[in-house]
């Protein structure tokens, strides 16, 4: 089986600006649209996590691609490994700024996978990571009224 699962972490650059996530996030969309790659996304404190899904070549040329990314840097490769299904089969990636979703929920569950109060994914695991991507996309998905189900 040739499905794949990729997650890392990487610092933002201090000057990325809300046009730049919007940039990103529109150019996400449509070439992972074209590669069969699904995924989310995070965005808060300088930091991003995400999760890239599909063949293996493809999330292995995209990854290549993204790490040379001058809006980014200090990309931490949480893990790389071969999975039975898509989590996030509904987007081709959707990008969340975890700013626009509610405090206290998002503070709640930072504080319940990380030692840090701090959205800091470079000191998650990748089971943290997963989790917590996973409640991420059931708030996102709520404020629509829609939930996915894990
Ligand atoms: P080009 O537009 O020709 O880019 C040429 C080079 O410039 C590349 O190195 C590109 O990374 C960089 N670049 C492009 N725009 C800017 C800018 N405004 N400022 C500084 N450098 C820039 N792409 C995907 O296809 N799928 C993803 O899932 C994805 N996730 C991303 C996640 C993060 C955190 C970041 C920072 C970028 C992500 N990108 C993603 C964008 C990716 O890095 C490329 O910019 C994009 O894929 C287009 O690459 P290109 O070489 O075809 O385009």
């Amino acid at each position: 089986m040739n499905l794949y699962r990729l997650v890392y972490s990487s610092q933002a650059n201090s000057e990325l600006r809300p046009e730049d996530l919007k940039d990103i996030s529109v150019v996400s969309e449509k070439n992972n649209l074209a590669d069969g790659i699904t995924g989310l996304l995070c965005y808060s404190n300088l930091m991003f996590l995400q999760i890239l899904e599909g063949e293996h070549e493809q999330i292995n040329k995209t990854y290549h691609r993204i790490v040379g990314d001058k809006r980014h840097h200090t990309p931490i490769l949480i893990e790389c490994v071969p999975t039975q299904n898509r989590l996030f089969e509904v987007w081709s990636m959707q990008t969340i700024s975890l700013s626009d979703l509610a405090d206290s929920q998002i503070n709640t569950l930072i504080l319940k996978y990380s030692g840090s109060p701090k959205f800091k994914p470079n000191g998650m695991n990748p089971g943290q990571c997963l989790n917590f991507m996973k409640e991420v996309a059931n708030i996102y998905q709520l404020s629509d009224s829609l939930v996915i189900d894990f």
